[in-house]
């Protein structure tokens, strides 16, 4: 099926790189959002990627221009009733997105495939409040969805084969390398990444080595870009905690429990680079 419109839900810190990177890859996208605050807010956020780019030597002016005139804001979800594609990348909540997933199946067209960006909730439980789980399937993009190159392409038992090839080659067309991943919590990143973070904060926690020699030995013994307990900062105290529970409720696999540090910085706020302070403390 050829795909000529995108819509996008949600123009936070996902669907915004999501929105920019369908737009440069020629796609006409419209995203949405709960207030035009927002909306505003992140349809800045790519102005000021793309400005970036551009200052950089990155982007020509004529592209930038053209990609945000590819580009339409909106608070109002009918507005997708012309889209072949739409991508949910709302915030985390299992209620939200079968509440999205419901409204999209009414509006949309029966051909319009429905997707989650969702990093670790059960696909078909979004799929089956639609008529049709047939053409629902996850993209899971990677932070910033401009810039990192993996794509998981996420499969549930309802999912058919040519929905699965859509996705892969509307994927392929945003210049992503695809991996496929059956409907299971965590897909393949994160399902490996959790317990390798979580086994960094137990070591922190049993005096093994301080967080600094933890974090150089896998930057610079395994080649890693970042060490773990930066990465945990980065990717937010409270996404690694909500992840880790997701995965164990799941399988009740005990490399899933959060170590009580973890714990404690949740209920302290200490939430990483986000709020200022971490495993580390930023300014
Ligand atoms: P975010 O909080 O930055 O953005 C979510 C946005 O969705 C918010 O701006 C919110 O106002 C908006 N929203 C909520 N309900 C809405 C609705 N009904 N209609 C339109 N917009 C609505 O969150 P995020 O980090 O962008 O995460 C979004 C999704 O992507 C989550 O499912 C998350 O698990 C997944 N994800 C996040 C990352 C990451 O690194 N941040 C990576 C991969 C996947």
């Amino acid at each position: 099926m050829e795909i000529k419109r995108v819509g996008v839900v949600g123009c936070g810190t996902m669907g915004s790189g999501i929105t920019q990177v369908c737009a440069q890859s020629g796609y006409q996208v419209v995203v949405s959002e709960i207030n035009n605050e927002l909306l505003n807010k992140g349809l800045a956020s790519i102005n000021n990627f793309l400005t970036k780019s551009v200052d950089k030597g990155k982007l020509s002016q004529q592209d930038k221009e053209s990609t945000l005139a590819r580009i339409k804001g909106t608070p109002n979800t009918k507005d997708f009733s012309d889209c072949d594609l739409v991508i949910e990348a709302a915030i985390e909540h299992m209620d939200l997105k079968k509440k999205i997933f419901a409204e999209l199946d009414k509006i949309c067209p029966e051909h319009t495939i429905l997707v989650t960006n969702t990093s670790c909730l059960s696909i078909i439980d979004m799929a089956m409040v639609t008529t049709r789980p047939d053409k629902v399937l996850g993209l899971h993009f990677f932070n910033p969805a401009p810039v990192m190159k993996l794509m998981e392409v996420v499969k549930t038992i309802a999912t058919t084969g040519e929905t699965l090839e859509t996705g892969k080659a509307f994927g392929a067309s945003l210049g992503k390398t695809i991996v496929i991943a059956q409907d299971s919590p965590g897909f393949i990143v994160n399902r490996l990444l959790i317990p390798f973070i979580l086994n960094a904060v137990r070591m922190l926690e049993a005096g093994v080595a301080t967080r600094e020699d933890i974090d150089a030995a896998i930057n610079l013994g395994l080649n890693h870009p970042m060490g773990p307990l930066t990465l945990a900062d980065l990717i937010g105290i409270d996404v690694v905690f909500f992840i880790a529970n997701a995965i164990y409720d799941e399988f009740k696999d005990p490399q899933y429990i959060t170590p009580t540090l973890v714990n404690k910085m949740v209920s302290a706020g200490w939430l990483g680079r986000k709020t200022g302070k971490g495993f580390y403390e930023y300014k």
